[in-house]
């Protein structure tokens, strides 16, 4: 019987898998820990309307206060879970406290990667919290020329907030190409042309060798020698997941919690979101997918499996998602690239940046992207659910 559910990440997945539990009509004791000292809030708005300045900060939250009440939760925030006790069905906090549970849902989501030996000092920054988006916020305003580092989505879209707001930007990605070469070679130009006409100064295959500035950052040096001044460095590397506090806890850490096909990690925990590596039918792998998306579907899909008990036979089976805002475009993305396939424009132009883009692997269309056409977008997504012959997929695009 299921009389205390503990979620463990007060962010998007741990809240959709909250809200799944009441609506689904689980009425018995619901607590949810979150290490951040606020309510669940959204992070996609922090690279793009908060580093702008056009949202406030608080625009960011889920729910009012009313709203987080009519969910009836013991909200435990600004305190981190240090412990999962499996076997004793525990979870420990960092202010001493022990919760027991009847299940548990981890959603602790990633934090960001930095860079080798990097010492942190003014001026350097990274976004992945509300926190970060303030303060980078607020430095913006007294800066003229920043240094990004590392140019995907993240990068990208802060090098674009701070282009909007007028200072000068250089981006800086140590691969060939921005974005990511899974991509392909037209895309990423494209994209790339497209911050290089807004002013920025994108560097791919620059490797940054060190950051400079004792008491406060000046500005990044290169493998090559060279120096790259600027007044605020932010570092946009990739994310690594939540995990080091569940060491010993005898669930399965192999970047990320290991789960089997209906979200559960072991007997009563289940994990949804950017921590977790959920098999997923449709992609036919186990990956971490570190996207919104992902964690609404995967926070309600650990909800429904946990209700639904160990024994029911479930199975998570999605079409990978995103989007990105740059500017005036928005990019879409759904299904799984990879170097190699054939990438081919089957609506408007890359020169007009506003297109569809199929994307071929033998004889399957495996993924999609849009640029400024969700119209033409939206019928790939769907389509590539049912994983149509290339042909099929051709024909829809007449
Ligand atoms: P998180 O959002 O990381 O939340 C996990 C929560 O758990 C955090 O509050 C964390 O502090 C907390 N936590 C961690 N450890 C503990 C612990 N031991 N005890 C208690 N609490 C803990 N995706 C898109 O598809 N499109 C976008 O445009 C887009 N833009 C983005 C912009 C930014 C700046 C960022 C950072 C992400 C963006 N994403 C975007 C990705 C998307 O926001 C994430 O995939 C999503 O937030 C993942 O949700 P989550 O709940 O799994 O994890």
């Amino acid at each position: 019987m299921l009389r205390h559910i503990v979620v463990v990440g007060a962010s998007l997945a741990g809240l959709r898998a909250v809200e799944t539990l009441r609506e689904r009509g689980y009425d018995g004791a619901l607590t949810l820990i979150g290490d951040e000292g606020r309510p669940p809030y959204d992070r996609p708005p922090l690279s793009k309307q908060v580093l702008q300045g056009v949202w406030e900060p608080q625009q960011t939250f889920f729910r009012k206060k009313e709203g987080f009440d009519s969910l009836a939760l013991d909200m435990r925030l600004g305190v981190r879970a240090r412990a999962l006790d499996v076997r004793a069905r525990q979870v420990l906090l960092a202010d001493g406290t022990t919760i027991g549970y009847d299940a548990a849902i981890v959603a602790t989501g990633a934090r960001v990667r930095t860079l080798p030996g990097m010492r942190l000092r003014p001026g350097l920054h990274v976004l992945r919290g509300l926190d970060d988006a303030i303060a980078l916020h607020r430095e913006l305003g007294e800066v003229a020329r920043v240094a990004v580092v590392g140019c995907g989505f993240i990068g990208l879209e802060v090098a674009a907030s701070c282009r909007v707001r007028g200072i000068g930007v250089t981006a800086i990605e140590a691969l060939p190409s921005a974005l990511t070469p899974a991509a392909g070679r037209t895309i990423c130009e494209t994209v790339e042309s497209l911050h290089r006409d807004h002013g920025v100064d994108l560097r791919t295959g620059a490797r940054v060798a060190d950051v400079v500035g004792d008491t406060r950052v000046s500005g990044v040096r290169l493998s090559d020698g060279s120096l790259i001044e600027a007044d605020l460095v932010i570092v946009g590397v990739g994310v690594t997941p939540n995990t080091e506090w569940l060491e010993g806890s005898g669930l399965t850490l192999e970047d990320g919690i290991v789960c089997d096909e209906s979200g559960e990690a072991a007997p009563g925990v289940y994990a949804a979101g950017d921590v977790a590596r959920v098999p997923n039918a449709w992609l036919g792998d186990a990956r971490r997918v570190e996207h919104w998306t992902n964690a609404v579907e995967q926070g309600v899909f650990a909800a429904e499996s946990l209700l639904a008990g160990g024994g029911a036979r479930r199975r998570f089976s999605s079409v990978p998602y995103f989007w990105s805002d740059q500017y005036d475009r928005k990019i879409q993305f759904a299904g799984s690239a990879r170097p190699g396939d054939e990438v081919v424009v089957v609506d408007g132009s890359t020169a007009e940046r506003r297109f569809v883009a199929l994307y071929r692997r033998a004889d399957s269309l495996a993924a999609c992207l849009a640029m400024n056409h969700p119209r033409g977008f939206i019928k790939f997504r769907k389509l590539l659910a049912a994983k149509p012959r290339w042909d099929e997929a051709l024909s829809a695009s007449l």
